[in-house]
């Protein structure tokens, strides 16, 4: 299992996404991003910020 926490990427957002994976996860970040941060698409920094805060 790996999960990620919208807070640990500083935003002011309580959304924490439990996943059996990570391609799984990065699934349901971009769909958050897209529907709670009007994020069309995720830049490199930003992956980058994700990266460090799945486990
Ligand atoms: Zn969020």
């Amino acid at each position: 299992m790996v999960s990620f926490k919208c807070k640990d990427i500083g935003m002011d957002c309580p959304f924490e996404a439990p996943a059996a994976n990570v391609q799984e996860l990065d699934n349901k970040i971009v769909k958050h991003a897209h529907d709670a941060h009007k994020i069309e698409s995720l830049d490199k920094d930003m992956w980058m910020k994700i990266r460090k805060v799945e486990k």
